[in-house]
């Protein structure tokens, strides 16, 4: 008689996704591993991983930016792309210059080990934001949101019933200026989905303005209003594409937001 097939044998990796990023994070000087989350689920022991890049100084205040992955766990693309960001950081410091960027591959590690959209829990995290949530995960990206105090916040998804890309914009006016440049260049890998209306949401050329309640995002009520883009890839695209397509995305974004702060500073 076969022994039973334990769950957790079925479980993805969590080392084995975040296996890439710490191997560039112990390469590169500018990377620090650092500011984890743990938490306890069910008597097993999580974490929520945090890379910071710490940029050449470009001569002003720290532009600091967060980006968040997989907070539905069945979207690891995110974390993939972050991965190839992370190296690219580390390869050619002019794309990091003036800023500190927090990275966040991995926001729902138990919905990730178990192929959900939500974690053990049963809920989808991303409908669970600045509700006074009990969830551990969502608790911790709150604290880091407000400790923070991000100048931009981007978070990275893939939905499988999109055939191209699309983004939503929130926050800062300027949000829309960062990303249809982002969207213009990502369409370099793949095509943008043109509809006018994606997800139940009038959409203008991939650009949504409105969202749900609850998505992880800037506290209600923020003095300052940062930019604030989700990037949402074909989930059924290959995978590569969506991961060229989200990280030059990502770099447009951090180039443009670049640009518009010298431009601004000197006016
Ligand atoms: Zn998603």
């Amino acid at each position: 008689m076969s022994a039973p097939v334990r769950q957790a044998s079925r479980r993805r990796s969590l080392i084995r996704l975040l296996e890439p990023l710490d191997r560039v994070a112990s390469e590169c000087t500018r990377i620090l591993s650092t500011g984890h989350s743990h938490f306890e689920n069910d008597g097993e022991n999580y974490m929520i991983p945090r890379f910071l890049y710490i940029g050449r100084p470009g001569g002003g205040e720290m532009m600091r930016v967060g980006i968040f992955a997989t907070i539905h766990g069945d979207e690891p693309e995110g974390a993939v792309a972050l991965a190839r960001l992370l190296d690219n950081l580390a390869r050619r410091p002019e794309l990091g210059e003036g800023f500190g960027i927090f990275i966040y591959p991995l926001c729902n590690p138990t919905g990730f080990e178990d192929g959900t959209r939500t974690s053990r829990s049963g809920l989808d995290l991303n409908r669970e934001f600045w509700k006074n949530s009990a969830q551990p995960e969502v608790r911790f990206l709150e604290s880091e949101i407000n400790t923070h105090g991000f100048h931009g916040i981007v978070t990275l998804h893939s939905d499988d019933t999109s055939d191209g890309l699309y983004g939503f914009v929130r926050g800062a006016v300027l949000s829309e200026y960062l990303l249809e440049p982002a969207l213009r260049e990502a369409n370099r890998f793949l095509p943008r989905n043109r509809r006018s209306v994606i997800d139940g949401f009038v959409s203008r050329e991939g650009i949504i303005h409105q969202g749900y309640p609850g998505m992880l995002q800037s506290a209600p009520g923020s003095v300052r209003s940062p930019f604030e883009i989700t990037l949402e890839t074909p989930q059924k695209a290959p995978l590569d594409r969506q991961v060229s397509a989200l990280v030059s995305s990502l770099e447009t974004i951090l180039t443009e937001y670049r640009r518009l702060q010298s431009i601004a500073q000197n006016i």
